[in-house]
C-alpha cells in the first residue's frame, strides 16, 4: 500500500483551514484502476492518481444502489479527468439482498449522523466485490495499481478498515495469473485510510477537484437530502475548508 498523506489530528479545530501536505514528487507510477463512486473521496482519488499515475482507468458499479444517480456523475467525472477508460459493470447479485437501506427494495436510508455501529447502509462485503472485480480487469489488463478511497478514521464500514485492504491485497496477488506469470505485485492504493473526510476534501481543494460535480447522497435525490449520514459528512467536510 501507497503512502498515506500527512493528515494529522483532524479531529482539532486548530487545523481547521490547515494545508494537508502532500507526498513529496516521486517518479509517475505506470497504470491504475481507480475505483470511481462519483462522490468526493473517490473524485479527490482520481484527481491524485492523474497526478501520480501515468495512464488511468476508472471502474464504476451499477449494483442496484438507491442512489444509482451517482453513476451519472462518475461519467462526467472520468470524462473531466481524461482517463483512458471508463468501465461501468453491472453487479446483479445484490438485487437479491434486501437487507441493506443502500439497496433499492431496502429499508429507509436513516437521517443523521454516522454512530458507532456499522450502519445500515452497509452494503455486505461491498468493497470485497469491488476489489476483486478490480482485479480481475488488472490482471487481464497487466495493471499493477488498484486505488481506492475508502477512509477508516471516521467510517464505521468494515470493509474500509485497514485490514481489510491489507487481506484483499494479499488475496489478489494469490489469485493473479499476471503475477504468478511475471513475478510483479498489483498493489492496493488507499492512500486515505489514514484521513478523515475533512482531510479528503482539504486535497481535494489543493488538486482542483471540481466538487460541484460529485454526488454523495444515499437517498438518491436531486437535490441531495441533506440529512442522511453522508450528506451530512460531506457538508461538514466542504463548510471546514471553506466551500460551503
Ligand atoms: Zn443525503
Amino acid at each position: 500500500m501507497a503512502e498515506l498523506a500527512d493528515a494529522g489530528d483532524s479531529k482539532s479545530p486548530a487545523r481547521k483551514g490547515v494545508r494537508v501536505r502532500l507526498p513529496p514528487p516521486a517518479p509517475k507510477m505506470k497504470r491504475v484502476i481507480v475505483l470511481l463512486s462519483g462522490g468526493m473521496d473517490s473524485a479527490t482519488l482520481l484527481w491524485l492518481c492523474k497526478r501520480e499515475f501515468e495512464e488511468v482507468y476508472a471502474l464504476s458499479f451499477d449494483y442496484g444502489q438507491r442512489h444509482k444517480v451517482e453513476l451519472k456523475y462518475a461519467k462526467e467525472l472520468a470524462r473531466l479527468a481524461g482517463v483512458k477508460e471508463h468501465i461501468i459493470v453491472e453487479v446483479p447479485h445484490y438485487r437479491l439482498i434486501k437487507g441493506s437501506a443502500l439497496l433499492e427494495g431496502g429499508p429507509q436510508v436513516p437521517e443523521g449522523p454516522y454512530g458507532e455501529e456499522v450502519p445500515p447502509t452497509n452494503v455486505p462485503m461491498r468493497n470485497l466485490v469491488f476489489l476483486a472485480i478490480a482485479g480481475s480487469f488488472a490482471d487481464s489488463y497487466e495493471i499493477n495499481h488498484i486505488a481506492i478511497g475508502v477512509h477508516a478514521l471516521d467510517t464505521p464500514y468494515p470493509d474500509c478498515r485497514v485490514e481489510f485492504i491489507t487481506a484483499m491485497e494479499s488475496a489478489i496477488n494469490s489469485a493473479s495469473a499476471y503475477v504468478a506469470r511475471t513475478k510483479r505485485r498489483i498493489s492496493l492504493y488507499a492512500p486515505f485510510l489514514g484521513m478523515s473526510k475533512t482531510d479528503i476534501a482539504r486535497l481535494g481543494k489543493e488538486l482542483g477537484v471540481p466538487f460541484e460535480k460529485t454526488y454523495s447522497c444515499y437517498m438518491g435525490t436531486e437535490p441531495p437530502c441533506g440529512v442522511c449520514a453522508t450528506c451530512l459528512q460531506r457538508q461538514e467536510a466542504l463548510r471546514s475548508i471553506g466551500l460551503m
